[in-house]
């Protein structure tokens, strides 16, 4: 056996080297307060209601009636059926056995690899940094298509050769420079991808932020249901970035050199992976309720100020920054000769949790991302620090 060496040329995966540098600050500064706006997990504590649902479910597995043991691999029923009814909502029709529920959009992302061999993976630059990082452990090609003002930070097919298969990671609104695609420039990646056999994988975490008319699904887009895998999550529209929920879409008309990617994701699942505890589930369920979309729209709604706030002050303070209403990230340019790392310990000398750009790419750098889903408290004391 020989190690896989792809492991030893990695750095750290930006979020833990966030972690240690935040973790050492405080060591050394064990008074000073922190602002974090840094990784982007989520700060408001979970609704009563929700918990409860959950705590009653947990209480099922005490009775010999309702005890239950292991889940099936790909979810609950219930909670597959009602995805399939959110989806109905928006004139999109999801069988039930497309509907893959899993522990995060994180894992099934990079989990995917395990189906492809010989992958050229195409990849914004700046990314949500496991795309890039989990194909490089596992050794494949990769074309980073870089985001810039002059291409309005959206990652768009032109250039890109046609005469050979891709794996495609399209996230919309893009985590970080939160630039959302509509329906004409998705569409042009169903096209590219239907005429190239490739597959996108369409990352849809921050859907629920989404306020204008740009697709909440790439299967609004006609074709998609030929080309397109779509993961969305539980963690940032209903607060389960503890709790783990996430639902992926592998459409059975999605076939690939005569073989259904579907069958092969439901294999992969099986082996891998035993499925999402019960309680979860019924929490899962409980946030597509109605009653739940009110709680997760409430908090949605909190992280939302946060950002009209954010980008008030930098605005007040001449900041140069993109962030579009459909984001909870705002990309910051750096207003000084600072890499961005430097710029991350500057800021964190102040107390100030950033991520610094080039951890998402080197198109990254010069750039920091600055996340909303901090505490109001923490948004309204950065403003004073930042300068
Ligand atoms: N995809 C994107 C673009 C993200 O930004 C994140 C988390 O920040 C994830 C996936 C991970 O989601 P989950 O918590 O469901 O694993």
């Amino acid at each position: 056996m020989k190690i896989n060496e792809n492991y030893l040329s990695q750095k750290n995966y930006v979020f833990t080297e966030i972690s240690k540098r935040v973790s050492d600050f405080k060591q050394k500064h064990p008074n000073k307060r922190i602002l974090n706006l840094g990784i982007g997990d989520i700060t408001r504590p979970m609704d009563k209601r929700l918990v409860e649902v959950m705590t009653n479910a947990l209480y099922e597995q005490t009775n010999k009636s309702t005890f239950k043991g292991y889940p099936p691999e790909t979810g609950y029923d219930f909670l597959k059926k009602a995805i399939v009814k959110k989806y109905e909502e928006n004139d999109i029709s999801v069988l039930n056995d497309e509907i893959f529920i899993s522990n995060g959009a994180g894992c099934d992302v990079t989990n995917i690899l395990n189906l492809f061999k010989n992958v050229t993976a195409v990849i914004a630059d700046p990314t949500y940094p496991a795309y890039l990082d989990s194909n490089k452990l596992c050794g494949n090609d990769v074309l980073l298509l870089p985001l810039s003002k002059q291409n309005n930070y959206k990652m768009l097919p032109y250039g890109i050769a046609e005469n050979r298969s891709y794996l495609i990671y399209i996230c919309s609104p893009n985590n970080p420079t939160g630039a959302t695609l509509n329906y004409d420039e998705l569409k042009q990646w169903v096209d590219f991808a239907n005429k190239t056999q490739s597959i996108i994988l369409f990352d849809n975490a921050y859907e629920s932020f989404i306020e204008d008319n740009s697709p909440k699904s790439i299967y609004e887009v006609e074709g998609a249901k030929t080309c397109a895998i779509e993961i969305s999550s539980f963690s940032k529209s209903a607060g389960f970035t503890n709790l783990r929920c996430s639902f992926t879409i592998v459409p059975q008309n999605l076939i690939r050199q005569s073989q259904n990617i579907n069958k092969m994701w439901l294999r992969h699942q099986c082996t891998f992976f035993n499925g999402v505890p019960y309680h979860i589930q019924k929490g899962a369920l409980f946030a597509l309720s109605s009653e739940g979309q009110k709680i997760c729209q409430k908090n949605i709604n909190y992280y939302k100020k946060n950002v009209k706030i954010l980008k008030k002050y930098l605005k007040d303070l001449n900041f140069e920054f993109v962030s579009s209403n459909n984001s909870p990230y705002i990309w910051v340019k750096i207003p000084t000769s600072q890499n961005s790392w430097q710029y991350f310990e500057y800021l964190l000398g102040k107390g100030i949790v950033c991520v610094p750009g080039s951890g998402f790419g080197e198109w990254g750098e010069g750039y920091i991302r600055l996340s909303a889903f901090a505490t109001r408290s923490d948004v309204l004391a950065v403003s004073k620090l930042l300068l």
